[in-house]
């Protein structure tokens, strides 16, 4: 195995698939937020075109299809910000427009064969070039520095887009912001985990990371780490197997969903109920923030949404008519059942 690390190639590979493991998820907990979960898909569609025009022109494929898929993104956008029910459609368009004219495009370039259509649909380590992981890796510090900055915007307006609205977050751009970084992470993982799969890759980690994290950060975290995990690993193990990097990544990061799964749910079994925390939530209650308060033995709950929700080390929990717990009861995931 370790052999691998002296060949060139695999070194490309296994950076780029560092690169990738680490943004794919960081953008796609946003996407599952505002549940658009397959909307990388779609963007993976259009960023097809833009690579079939790219070989046919005899330009840089990559540079084509980002143009193209950001170009996309903003569109979309804009369309959905004038009306949901048509918006859909007009995604539908774009997406469906997207794949069919990459496929017609394709077979119009000198090297259009299908095998050259496949590495770009399902990845393949063999064809990261030095000059592209360059690009790549450029294109993927300024999407964890931009994610990372506007982290609690993106946050607010994914989880809630009235009440971002209604206090006074720039939900459109916001939203914009956000599409622009999906189709970039899109092109950027397409060498490696392929246009076809790599909403999978934004994804899947991130159903993991929320079956074990209590927070949303602590969510980010283990969702990075997951992808990771699977992107690194994909890349390894589809050398010696010789399989498509793609599908190799997305079935390690299922296998590791599966697992976690799994484990999580033995532990809550052998531990007893988790107590209920306040799920996604990114307000923070306190005196003025204008949500009823109610005394609540000794500590304070907040009437937020129609649930009760009372601060609790670093989240919150819902206190609804399940009772009450004391504050100085540890917060362990194993504790038993509350009363
Ligand atoms: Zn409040
Ligand atoms: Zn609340
Ligand atoms: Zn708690
Ligand atoms: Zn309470």
């Amino acid at each position: 195995m370790l052999e691998m690390l002296s060949i060139d190639f695999m070194q490309r590979a296994l950076l780029a698939a560092l690169l990738v493991g680490t943004v794919a998820p960081m953008v796609g907990i946003f996407l599952v937020q505002r549940r658009l979960a397959l909307i990388g898909d779609g963007m993976g569609h259009v960023a097809l075109a833009g690579v079939a025009i790219g070989l046919v022109t005899n330009q840089a494929p990559v540079l084509a299809a980002l143009v193209l898929a950001v170009a996309a993104a903003v569109l979309i956008e804009l369309l959905r910000a004038r009306g949901r029910t048509n918006g859909d459609v007009a995604l539908a368009v774009i997406f469906y427009g997207g794949i069919a004219a990459g496929v017609v495009i394709i077979s119009k370039a000198p090297d259009g064969t299908p095998a050259n259509l496949m590495k770009y649909l399902f990845g393949s380590i063999l064809t990261t070039q030095r000059s592209d992981l360059v690009v790549f890796a450029v294109l993927a510090a300024v999407i964890a520095v931009t994610t990372w900055l506007l982290r609690p915007r993106l946050f607010a307006v994914a989880n809630d887009e009235e009440y971002a609205r209604a206090v006074g977050l720039p939900v459109l751009p916001l939203n914009i912001v956000l599409a622009v970084l999906t189709a970039t992470t899109v092109v950027v993982a397409m060498r490696v985990v392929g246009l076809l799969l790599i909403s999978a890759l934004m994804i899947v980690p991130n159903a993991a990371g929320q079956l074990v994290a209590r927070s949303f950060s602590s969510g980010l975290r283990w969702a990075v780490a997951f992808g990771l995990v699977s992107a690194v690993g994909g890349v390894a193990l589809s050398y010696p197997l010789n399989t498509p990097s793609g599908g190799t990544i997305v079935l390690l990061a299922v296998a590791l969903f599966v697992v976690t799964s799994v484990v999580t749910g033995l532990t809550s079994r052998l531990g007893g109920h988790r107590h209920p925390v306040a799920e996604r939530h990114d307000h923070e209650h306190g005196d003025t923030c204008g949500h009823p308060a109610v005394a609540h033995g000794d500590h304070v709950d907040y009437v937020h949404d129609g649930h009760r929700h009372a601060a609790h080390e670093s989240h919150y929990d819902e206190h609804g008519h399940h009772g009450h717990h004391g504050a100085d009861e540890p917060e362990q995931t194993t504790t038993g059942a509350r009363p």
